[in-house]
């Protein structure tokens, strides 16, 4: 049963304060500050990307540079908005020089996530490349090998999609990479319309 809305944005917001004063790992040395996440608090979608650049530190959203503007061309070309969505990363913070999240500052920033997966309840996550991949999937296979495929997972204490994709920063460095993306991103409107796994009350089945 889906929480009422007003209810779960009072908890994201109490999530929100939370995150916003957290120094458990290194990373809050250096930032601007916490880069939540952004959007719809009753997205059946989210996206889990890396971790907060420049741009997104400085203005608090994430997925505000480049890579964004792409996000957002991929996400109109199937008919969705930006705002009908939700957007996060693996850790909130910016790594200094943009440097790789460490495993540690993952693990540590990793109750935020789960609780934003709670709370939203979406029904499809997509991770976006190889560390958002990772986290959830709990395998070290790479974006490379699993793209495209959905996985059932355990998050947030309940059963959901995951649908792993590439970053849409190596799509910007490398043109085939962009259209395996984009190949990716159109599978989204059916994906979102399937039943969650094993609940065959909504397929008919
Ligand atoms: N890349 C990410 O992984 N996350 C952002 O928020 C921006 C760029």
């Amino acid at each position: 049963m889906g929480r009422v809305s007003a209810e779960r944005r009072e908890d994201l917001v109490a999530s929100y304060r939370e995150a916003r004063d957290c120094v458990k790992c290194a990373l809050s040395a250096g930032r601007t500050q916490v880069v939540f996440g952004a959007g719809n608090a009753d997205a059946d979608l989210m996206f889990v990307g890396e971790a907060p650049g420049f741009h997104e530190d400085r203005q608090g959203v994430p997925f505000v540079g480049r890579a964004g503007k792409l996000l957002d061309e991929l996400l109109a070309e199937q008919g969705l908005a930006r705002e009908s969505v939700f957007i996060t990363n693996t850790v909130l913070c910016r790594p200094p020089e943009n440097r790789d999240p460490q495993p540690e500052e993952i693990a540590t920033c990793r109750p935020y996530l789960e609780r934003k997966v709670e709370l939203i309840e979406p029904k499809v996550i997509c991770t976006l490349g190889n560390f958002a991949t990772k986290l959830l999937t709990g395998s070290p296979q790479g974006i490379t090998r699993v793209h495209g495929v959905p996985q059932e997972r355990e998050m947030g204490g309940r059963t959901v999609k995951l649908f792993p994709i590439f970053h849409p920063a190596a799509a910007l460095r490398t043109p085939a990479v962009k259209q395996q993306l984009r190949e990716d991103f159109a599978r989204l409107p059916a994906l979102l319309g399937e039943a969650p796994f094993g609940d065959a009350s909504q397929s008919g089945g």
